[in-house]
């Protein structure tokens, strides 16, 4: 029986003789699956059998007109019937017959009456067997053109990856060439303001020039940020590895918010885990980028409280540093400012999102710093996250991945003779008290703290001995110059040197307190190193070693130097005068040449100690010069060759010192960074020099 609703199968009878038609039907009439068509004339069974498409067919042998088994043969040679299953029915029984009724084609031979059972049962076997051949091909044939679509999908793909890709080249070169064409406009705008804050002005127009300044500086924010974005989503941002010390990169970047800080009257500070390592192996500028964005964030969303960045090593991360692994650094920044609705903050790491539209009204930013971030960390083998509540403060997360540093680490600054003195700290803020008790213990200070001035007081009136005193400028309980002046009217306090500490970076605060006392003044963010001479210099005693040089430093270092021969390569007039007056005030006299070819004449004809070569040239670019200069001179006689190119995108540099160059200074260049590259040829030029001795 066939499965109810389902359409019957459908069979043809092919005889001349309605008698066997007749008895066929009553055979067959209570198959109600079953649907009986009749043909008594041969010569209409072919077109009935390729209009009804049966699922069998019943063929008579002996007919006039045309013969049984040719019919056979014609369904067997038709395309439509050409699979469908012939019985045939024939009164002849001889082996013969049979056998050639199977060589024509016929799947099976009855002879005529068969018993009804019989012939119900080899039909539904045989079209059974039909059909489900025949749903067979539908599927396989669907199967082959779901296959041919695939593929014509897959090729569509193809060339639409391929156009991506074209696109995407595009939009790098397009971006590179934006980036050029906006930095070199912009070392004009930032180089000229520079140089004019350095010159005489009323307050009015010292007041434009900082605006242009800091606009300028906005300006090259964002584009920096979107063309690290673009890098990062193009897959080429790729990280440089080096050893550097943690410690100064993060109180590099809390130094620059320290005037923000002090404007708006909060506090920043840093606390580090005493098993975070100083020094680590990764790619230091990309790090000072993150914790510079999130620290700032934290600073610009804050009006009132702090700013704490918090470092430490994440559990079971580290066990074989020492061996020379890696560990899991965690820096946490938390701040009390106006926090971020809880439906906001999984949306905050994507490109261009801001809070909400007011944000960007009050307090500026595109929105693309937590994408940068989040991506930066994650390609330092980290994370980043955060955790927020409205009005309340935000805490922003990120972890990185630390690589022991090779080079034997130089030792923290020691201080032996701080040992065992007493030190009164007077500090309301805690994470400042705990980063101060902490570098006191390690100098190996006796530090009692104390958080508020009365406490102070209470102490020192109760007859407590100490060799000197650390003083928070901003007290909750009272006023400085009071309780300076309650101080000095102490008998045990005479002679005690008193450290204040400030968060207000203004000139001339020492002088103001000398009179009450005030030995030395560390100013706030604190600086470990800051704070130790702050502490020996009013103690008297002789301050540490200063490791690394500072703007001032290298100054004096490059007094010796001013006789460098410098020789300065740009075809921009504008970008001619920047840096020729940044390097006048530096004390230098500088050529100045107009293209690449007159680099290579200028040096073949002269000696030049450091040339300065901008990359984009008319007859002769920055790389071809390098060349020809490198080609020309041997090595020993030839000048240090400095890039000076707003190309400021990877492989740049690569592309510079493949040419060979010996450094790379990017566009819109500040003074420090010409300060930094011209002490790094006299490193240069003073250990071949004594290499030559
Ligand atoms: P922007 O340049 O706009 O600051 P970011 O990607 O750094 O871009 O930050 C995106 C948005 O996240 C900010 O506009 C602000 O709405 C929110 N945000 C980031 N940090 C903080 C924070 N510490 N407190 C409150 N909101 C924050």
């Amino acid at each position: 029986m066939g499965e109810p609703g389902a359409s019957p199968t459908l069979i043809l009878l092919v005889d001349d003789q309605a008698l066997v038609g007749e008895s066929v039907r009553r055979m067959l009439a209570r198959e109600v699956d079953l649907c009986l068509h009749y043909c008594p004339d041969s010569r209409d069974a072919l077109r009935m059998a390729r209009e009804l498409r049966p699922a069998l067919i019943l063929q008579d042998l002996v007919m006039p007109d045309i013969d049984g088994l040719a019919l056979v043969k014609q369904y067997r040679s038709d395309p439509a019937t050409r699979e469908t299953p012939v019985v045939v029915l024939s009164v002849r029984e001889d082996p013969q017959t049979k056998r050639d009724a199977f060589a024509a084609g016929a799947n099976d031979y009855l002879v005529k009456l068969p018993d009804a059972m019989e012939l119900i049962a080899r039909v539904r076997y045989h079209s059974k067997s039909f059909l489900a051949h025949r749903q067979r091909d539908v599927a396989f044939r669907a199967l082959r053109e779901s296959q041919q679509q695939l593929m014509a999908s897959n090729t569509s793909l193809n060339v639409l990856n391929q156009k991506l890709a074209d696109a995407t080249r595009a939009k790098s070169e397009f971006l590179a060439n934006m980036s050029h064409e906006i930095r070199t406009p912009m070392n004009g705008v930032l180089g000229m303001a520079a140089l004019l804050a350095d010159t005489a002005l009323d307050d009015e127009q010292r007041d434009c020039v900082d605006t242009v300044r800091t606009s300028a500086e906005a300006l090259l924010g964002i584009i920096n940020d979107i063309l690290d974005f673009s890098k990062i989503e193009a897959g080429k941002m790729d990280l440089e590895t080096g050893p550097f010390d943690l410690e100064s990169c993060i109180e590099d970047v809390l130094e620059i918010l320290a005037p923000k800080v002090a404007e708006k009257g909060i506090d920043l500070g840093c606390i580090e885990g005493s098993d975070v390592p100083r020094f680590i192996q990764g790619d230091v500028t990309r790090l000072r980028q993150i914790i510079l964005n999130l620290v700032g964030n934290a600073v610009k969303f804050t009006a009132k409280g702090e700013v704490c960045l918090d470092v430490s090593v994440e559990q079971d991360s580290g066990s074989n540093f020492a061996a020379g692994g890696s560990l899991n650094l965690h820096f946490a920044v938390r701040d009390t400012g106006i926090g971020i609705p809880a439906d906001r903050l999984q949306h905050l790491c994507k490109p261009f999102s801001q809070v909400d539209r007011s944000t960007t009204r009050e307090y500026g930013g595109t929105g693309l710093g937590l994408a940068i971030c989040h991506r930066l960390a994650e390609l330092m083998g980290g994370r980043l996250w955060v955790e927020s509540e409205l009005g309340l403060g935000s805490t922003f997360h990120f972890t990185i991945c630390a690589q022991r540093c090779v080079q034997d680490p130089e030792p923290r600054y020691s201080a032996p003779a701080l040992n065992g003195r007493r030190l009164l700290l007077v500090e309301d803020n805690a994470t400042a008290r705990s980063w101060i008790e902490n570098r006191a213990s390690e100098w190996g200070l006796i530090c009692i703290s104390v958080a508020a001035g009365g406490e102070a007081l209470s102490r020192l009136l109760g007859g407590e001995r100490f060799d000197a005193l650390l003083l928070d400028q901003q007290l909750p309980d009272i006023e400085i110059r009071k309780l300076l002046e309650a101080f000095r009217r102490l008998p045990g306090l005479t002679g005690v040197p008193i450290v204040l500490l400030s968060a207000v970076r203004t000139r001339g605060v020492e002088n103001d307190f000398e009179t009450l006392g005030v030995r030395s003044v560390a100013f706030k963010p604190l600086r470990r190193r800051q704070l130790l001479t702050a502490l020996c210099r009013a103690l008297g005693l002789e301050a540490p070693e200063r490791r690394l040089a500072s703007g001032s430093e290298i100054n004096r270092g490059l007094a010796s130097v001013r006789s460098l021969r410098i020789l300065v390569a740009d075809d921009s007039p504008v970008n001619q005068k920047v840096t020729a007056s940044m390097l006048k005030r530096m004390g230098f006299t500088p050529k100045i040449v107009g293209n690449g070819a007159e680099a290579l004449a200028a040096v073949r004809a002269e000696e030049f100690d450091l040339v300065f070569l901008d990359v984009q040239m008319p007859v002769m670019d920055g790389y071809e010069a390098s060349r020809q200069i490198c080609l020309s001179l041997p090595k020993a006689r030839r000048p240090w060759l400095v890039a000076l190119t707003a190309n400021a995108l990877q492989g740049d540099r690569e592309l510079c010192l493949d040419a060979g160059m010996d450094d790379y200074v990017t566009k819109p260049v500040r003074p420090r960074e010409l300060e930094e590259a011209i002490c790094r040829c006299v490193t240069r030029l003073k250990d071949s020099d004594s290499k030559a001795a």
